[in-house]
């Protein structure tokens, strides 16, 4: 790194290469998807540390999704080349970071060392037996509590009752991993240096996302004109207004610092500029404010009658790009380009939903086809019971007391005696993580409780963890939750959401109808300017071919919708799209035939 040619530099271009060289002071970089912004920012990582300009330690760098932290990583990894420095690197989602500051402050809050963590389905539970009240008024009193911690409500007296109860069960909840760093870096000033002095750089990415109580600790964690925070974000990519973020952190970056860098990239990488242009054109924008790379294909566009029916075209659509039959014939005169030759594998497509009660149609329609698929973002196996309840019990075993544990035990219904607790504490003790579970097992569930597939799954997680707190506290991040492996040959299915930041040559994104997207279907609110940069988001994500789909009709979990074209899709220029229409086809698809592609 240190001799690298500075203009070919981790392979930026000029304009991401003076946002790389700015290395001391605050720095905003702001531009469109897929200029390199993410790029830019690991390239900066990889500068100051090639360069020893910094010390890989004093750097952290946030992101929303374990996902994207683990991009990261990956990306670090394979720029910079000594693989102990890349480690010591702190990459993190906002809360592994507050968790980790928790675990050196914990003390200050009244927790032992041993506090667990109750994740967002444990809460309505503590909060129905506290108050005695039924689970709907919980889950409501819930995230009233949620809003009070992140900073956008006053506390009221149930809350100082919710936190004396959090204080008994020596516990915190995931909004405290952000709102209790941000209590202790506002109140102490010792801890506050200390971190300081740990941290000189700071980057963030997905800048847009960020919300009050996150953007309130980034500003304790760089509160100086000279700070050096670089912030990287997209205002039309901002999409979780409705978890209390808010795009205004951008302009407000340059006013907190006054003298900071403003870096504008204008190139995208990923998109052709067919898909830029018909994005732009669904945020009503002229079409040219980014360079795409080449001309491309027409966005595919296509009306069917049902949902499994549109379910079935994109299944079909997939094996047919990855070099099975033809289904359909294109609507369109010319067609610009050679699709064929881009999708080599299942890994480079991706199907991208605006709820994930849509899955359950596309799985369908995929498992018919013998496509294999990765769900991202859905709750995993290890969240729901009869594993919620097992890792409630470690979570009680890792409690001061049998006393204290006991709240535990009567929330989850497990009759645990005082004489077991101390003997399940001294095997934690005594056994490795897996072993211990092993015999947790044994002792308290019946051998029918598990799926063996996925007690296996279980515990093979267990078994790369260095300990059960690390376990546990991994299990309640929700790590896993938005795990996507890109190697996987496989078609990825998620939401929209969970697309931020990742790319594909290929894009589906069914359910182009007004309801679904903008979204409305079970609420009367809705901010459409988000709905729209959801789905620019979503069609950013395409480097050269996207799909976009509706159904005149189709049924969501058991009720039948009847919706209109989304209104999104008129925006976009007609030149820039082609409409496929089903070939009337005779035979039957062939089963063998199907078979032979994938297996
Ligand atoms: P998003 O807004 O969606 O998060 P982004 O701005 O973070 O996008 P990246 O993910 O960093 O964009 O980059 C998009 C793609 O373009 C990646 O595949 C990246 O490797 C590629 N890319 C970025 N800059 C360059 C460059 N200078 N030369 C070649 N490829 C590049
Ligand atoms: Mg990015």
């Amino acid at each position: 790194v240190k001799n690298a040619d500075e203009k070919t530099f981790a392979g930026l271009n000029p304009e991401q290469f003076a946002a790389v060289e700015q290395t001391e002071g605050p720095s905003l970089i702001i531009a469109g998807p897929g200029t390199g912004k993410t790029k830019t920012l690991t390239g900066k990582i990889a500068w100051l540390v090639g360069n020893h300009m910094a010390r890989p330690e004093e750097i952290l760098a946030i992101t929303f999704t374990n996902k994207a932290a683990d991009e990261l990583r990956e990306r670090l990894e394979s720029l910079i080349k000594n693989k102990t420095k890349a480690n010591e690197i702190t990459v993190a989602t906002f809360h592994a970071f507050g968790l980790s500051v928790l675990k050196e402050f914990y003390h200050r809050f009244q927790r032992s060392e041993n506090f667990i963590l109750i994740d967002e389905a444990l809460r309505p539970d503590i909060i129905r037996s506290l108050f005695n009240i039924k689970s709907g008024e919980a889950k409501k009193l819930a995230s009233e509590i949620s809003e009070i911690k992140n900073g956008t409500k006053p506390e009221t007296p149930s809350f100082e009752k919710y936190e004396e109860e959090l204080q008994k069960l020596d516990a915190f909840d995931l909004d405290d991993l952000i709102a209790k760093p941000l209590q202790l870096f506002t109140e102490n000033e010792d801890a506050r240096a200390l971190y300081h002095q740990r941290f000189s750089y700071i980057f963030v990415d997905e800048y847009q996302d960020t919300n009050h109580a996150q953007y309130q600790l980034l500003r304790q964690l760089a509160p100086y004109a000279t700070s050096n925070l670089c912030v990287v974000g997209d205002a039309n990519q901002s999409v979780y207004g409705f978890r209390g973020a808010n795009a205004t952190y951008i302009q407000r970056f340059a006013e907190d610092y006054p003298g900071a860098g403003v870096f504008r990239l204008t190139r995208s990488y990923r998109c052709s500029q067919t898909i830029l242009s018909a994005s732009a054109n669904v945020l009503n924008h002229d079409s040219g404010f980014l360079e795409g790379l080449t001309e491309g294909v027409q966005v595919s566009i296509s009306e069917q009658p049902t949902g499994a029916a549109e379910a079935e075209f994109i299944a079909r659509q997939v094996v047919e790009l990855v070099g099975g039959v033809s289904f359909f014939s294109i609507d369109s005169e010319v067609t610009k380009g050679d699709k064929n030759d881009t999708i080599g594998s299942l890994s480079d497509l991706a199907i991208l939903c605006r709820t994930r009660n849509q899955f359950e149609a596309i799985t369908k329609a995929l498992r018919d086809h013998h496509v294999p698929y990765q769900e991202v973002g859905t709750i995993p196996f290890f969240r729901e019971e009869p594993f919620r309840s097992f890792t409630g019990l470690l979570e009680a075993f890792s409690m001061k007391s049998y006393k204290q544990a006991l709240p535990l035990f009567s929330l989850k219904k497990q009759t645990v005696t005082d004489s077991q607790f101390e003997w399940a504490q001294q095997k934690m003790l005594e056994l490795k993580p897996v072993l211990f579970i092993e015999w947790v097992k044994k002792q308290f569930f019946s051998k029918e409780t598990f799926k063996e597939a996925e007690w296996e799954r279980f515990c093979i997680l267990a078994g790369e963890m260095d300990s059960l707190r690390a376990f546990l506290d991994f299990l309640a991040l929700g790590a896993g939750a938005d795990m996507h492996n890109h190697r996987m040959e496989a078609v990825s299915l998620m939401t929209l959401h969970a697309s931020k930041g990742l790319e594909f040559e290929c894009v589906f994104i069914p359910g182009c109808e007004k309801g679904l997207l903008p979204y409305n279907l079970y609420k009367t609110e809705v901010d459409v300017d988000e709905e729209k940069r959801l789905l620019y988001v979503g069609m950013t994500r395409a480097k050269k071919l996207l799909y976009l789909t509706s159904a005149r009709s189709r049924t969501l979990r058991g009720r039948r919708f009847q919706l209109p074209k989304s209104p999104f899709l008129q925006s976009i220029q007609q030149e820039l799209i082609q409409q496929i229409k089903n070939k009337p086809h005779k035979k039957p698809v062939e089963k063998d035939n199907q078979l032979s592609l994938f297996d």
